[in-house]
């Protein structure tokens, strides 16, 4: 992995969170833990990547919430931040629940009809 893959893979992170991805689902795609360290060996600098790519395990958690909604603190139904979904197992909803809510925010997606 370089900076341009890093970069990939940063970003796929985020459109995953516009389209329903929470941290903590499934998969490595909505993974907290990527990063890049950078390190010293006397003079040598050494860079290393952890990236999260697009994973089949996080498309699934992502497309179980389409369409899903939730009632607001003022009452009002909205589709924003749903964290359950439709194709995720009782121990991966636990890891969601797991997870601090006020970091990873997420859209949705809605199906046209
Ligand atoms: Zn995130």
């Amino acid at each position: 992995m370089n900076y341009a893959s890093k970069f990939e893979h940063d970003f796929n992170h985020e459109i995953g969170h516009n389209l329903g991805g929470v941290h903590g689902d499934p998969g490595l795609m909505m993974d907290t833990t990527d990063d890049i360290l950078i390190t010293t060996s006397g003079s040598k600098k050494i860079t290393t990547f952890k990236g999260s790519p697009i994973t089949n395990d996080a498309i699934r958690a992502i497309i179980g919430r389409t369409d899903m909604t939730s009632i607001t603190p003022k009452g009002n139904v909205s589709g924003y931040g749903v964290v359950e979904s439709k194709y995720i197992t009782p121990a991966e909803s636990q890891t969601l629940k797991a997870m601090p809510r006020q970091c990873g925010s997420n859209g949705r997606l809605k199906s046209i009809k």
